[in-house]
């Protein structure tokens, strides 16, 4: 794949989980890896090199970079300022343009709409009376949602008639936004999907995903979906990583209304509602990105055992209290509890759906904190 001597040196911008499982899945494949995370307990230190640094740390970046066969990212708001600084010293994948698309939501939905893929109805909100303007044309409800830098229900708020509007938009920050429609959804699916430089692809099939307060609670596959859905997200995610010119892992999130789907964002990474393809695919996404990134080839994508994913927000069980039920797979980041954080999962397999989803009741009965 890449120069050097010994095995290739693999940087990731961000060291959280996403750093440490892909850093987990590599090793076995010959890989080494060195992290930049300005946080000194971020998770991946356990198991790369760590550089501890703020991102706008040039030099510091610049130390990072030295030595490294490829560059990735484990989150999709890195400052392109840290971009800039190391492009020219280092290969970086996925690409500057799927960064920048992603980081931006107005930039994005843009990219889709031009591909003729349907978005939710938007508008974008630069003043007060944009907001209000939207407000109108949506019938007075709608989501508005910071176009750079949100995450996990962060940098959104819901607006109907009883909010005021005025009030509403000085506590937002008054950012650069965009107001969404509601859209009327039945169910959330998320595709993953990898392209290497040669064009090869592989896709995952859909992922269902139940959210509360805008993160992500659980995750199942198979999905209930339908060929079609899984035909037309095939066909969008093929599309955005062929327009991008994409290598590496690409996560999409859909909102499913009848027979049709509504994109709702891209992820340039691997993602959480992917997280059960450890236990419960032939390839992780870890692994398929890494694939991916390195031009090796990419590995299957076949679903081994049904799986349901409960992340662990605000704290996780112990151990010993989830290691009891049998096939459970236990995944605790070594993270300070704290509210609204993921600090870990669980993945619950079984030889069929209803098997899966009886453990995961029994499991919900003793934890409801996991459901
Ligand atoms: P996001 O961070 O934009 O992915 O939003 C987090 C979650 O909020 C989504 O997964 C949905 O559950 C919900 N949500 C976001 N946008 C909309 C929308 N336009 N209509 C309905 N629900 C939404």
């Amino acid at each position: 794949m890449v120069a050097g001597k010994g095995s290739p040196l693999i940087g990731i911008l961000g060291g959280g989980q996403l750093g440490q499982m892909l850093a987990l899945a590599g090793i076995p494949l010959g890989l080494r890896f060195r992290v930049f995370d300005p946080s000194p307990d971020c998770c991946a230190r356990l198991c790369s090199e760590h550089v501890c640094a703020p991102y706008e740390d040039i030099e510091s970046l610049k130390r990072f970079a030295d030595g490294l066969d490829l560059l990735t990212y484990e989150f999709e708001n890195v400052p392109t300022s840290a971009l800039d600084a190391l492009s020219s010293v280092v290969d970086i994948h996925p690409n500057r343009r799927a960064l920048e698309t992603s980081q931006d939501r107005l930039l994005e939905k843009r990219f889709f709409s031009g591909l003729g893929i349907e978005v939710a109805p938007y508008f974008q909100v630069d003043a007060l009376s944009d907001l209000e303007q939207g407000l109108n044309e949506f019938e007075g409800r709608g989501i508005l949602k910071t176009r750079r830098f949100g995450y996990d229900g962060k940098g959104q708020v819901r607006l109907n008639r009883e909010v005021d509007t005025a009030s509403a938009w000085v506590e937002f920050g008054e950012k650069p936004s965009v107001l969404e429609a509601f859209v009327p959804f039945e169910r959330e699916v998320s595709m993953i999907g990898a392209r290497s430089q040669s064009g090869e692809i592989a896709t995952y099939p859909l992922i269902e995903n139940v959210h509360r307060g805008g993160i992500l609670r659980r995750s199942t596959v198979p999905a209930n979906a339908s060929d079609e859905l899984e035909l037309q997200a095939r066909h969008i995610l093929t599309m955005a990583m062929e327009a991008l010119e994409y290598r590496g892992l690409l996560t999409i999130e859909f909102f499913v209304v009848g027979e049709k789907l509504v994109v709702n964002e891209m992820a340039p990474r691997v993602h959480n509602s992917g997280h059960l393809t450890m236990e419960a695919f032939a390839t992780s996404q870890f692994e398929q990105h890494l694939r991916a990134v390195c031009n090796y080839p990419l590995g299957s994508t076949r679903l081994v055992r049904p799986a349901v994913m409960l992340n662990a927000i605000g704290s996780i069980p112990e151990i010993q209290g989830i290691a009891s039920f049998p096939e459970v797979a236990y995944h605790h980041y070594g993270k300070e509890n704290r509210p609204g954080r993921k600090v870990g999962h669980v993945t619950v397999l079984g030889d069929t759906g209803e098997e899966v989803e009886r453990h995961v009741q029994e499991i919900l009965k003793k934890f409801p904190e996991l459901g």
